[in-house]
């Protein structure tokens, strides 16, 4: 039998697992105490899961990276030394999940010089320098379970795949939006959204003229259940509509309008209940104490 070894995989892996020490010592800054939960390293991807009742600000995250990304440069070296288990604690090295750990533990420390950036127990397979990570960024952060958070981070040579798809996301928004340089986009989408509300405001006052001068050349008649009931065309926009009927209608009980696809909308006074209304005729739709809309051929039936 012959053993092969994947290298370019296993040392993804690597810079991956090394990373994943990093981005503990980094989190301790913020959270003294939080603890492992649970953790995935594959090929420069890492998942790391710990525990907190707060999620890190989009600041915090940025100066995590910073970090970690400073410690990649630093060129810190990582030592692998078998020790006692007793020794190890003693050291105050991280022993994750309560696990039963051998009589001999392997502590893996980052170090610069004799400041100590990170110690824990741990069998797995790390880099022997920082610098051979190259490059760290986190992709996201959540909250998986009450009092655990995951952040997910890339490790070189995702780090570039990560930069290139924002560039290509960015790209496209510069040619959507037609601008010279990403640093326009914002400038473009607030105009933008400037004009798109007032052209919504002017098709509104629009609207409610058009709605109006229906009104006021539209045939109402009544019958036993509506004061007021007006036949309105399938392009009627029910938004304003209720707003504009009372205005049109102050004295008026009941008013039923619908279109000749069925489209209705009820309206009451508090003498009278519109979900009663619908109730009794059973028609489909929503409705509050004085109002009530839905599309029903039923409508047919009280017309
Ligand atoms: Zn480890």
């Amino acid at each position: 039998m012959r053993l092969v070894i994947d290298s370019p995989q296993r040392y993804a892996k690597m810079r991956a697992h090394t990373a994943t020490h990093l981005l503990h010592t980094a989190l301790t800054k913020y959270f003294p105490n939080t603890k492992q939960a649970g953790s995935l390293v594959d090929s420069d991807f890492l998942r790391f899961d710990f525990y907190t009742d707060a999620l890190l600000s989009y600041e915090q995250l940025k100066e995590i990276e910073t970090w970690i990304n400073d410690w990649i440069y630093e060129a810190l070296p990582v030592s692998l030394t078998e020790i006692s288990f007793d020794e190890a604690t003693k050291l105050g090295a991280k022993a994750f999940f309560e696990e039963k750990y051998w009589d001999s533990v392997r502590l893996i420390r980052i170090h610069r010089d004799e400041d100590c950036i990170s110690a824990e127990l741990c069998w797995g397979t790390h880099v022997s320098n920082t610098r051979e990570i190259w490059a760290f960024t986190i992709i996201s952060q959540e909250a998986v379970a009450s009092g655990i958070k995951r952040i997910i981070a890339y490790t070189w040579p995702k780090v570039i795949e990560k930069l290139h798809t924002d560039q290509d996301i960015l790209n496209s928004q510069i040619q959507i939006l037609d601008v010279k340089s990403s640093t326009q986009i914002w400038d473009k989408i607030t105009k933008l959204l400037k004009e798109l509300e007032l052209l919504k405001s002017h098709s509104e006052s629009l609207e409610n003229k058009v709605l109006s001068q229906l009104l006021d050349s539209i045939k109402k008649r009544k019958n036993a259940n509506f004061d007021t009931i007006l036949e309105l065309p399938e392009w009627t926009n029910f938004k304003p509509l209720p707003s504009l009927l009372r205005q049109y209608f102050p004295d008026t009980n009941t008013i039923l309008a619908y279109t000749t696809d069925w489209t209705y909308l009820i309206l009451t006074d508090w003498s009278i209940s519109a979900k009663s209304i619908t109730q009794k005729f059973q028609l489909k739709g929503g409705w509050s104490d004085t109002s009530a809309q839905g599309k029903d051929t039923k409508i047919t039936s009280i017309i």
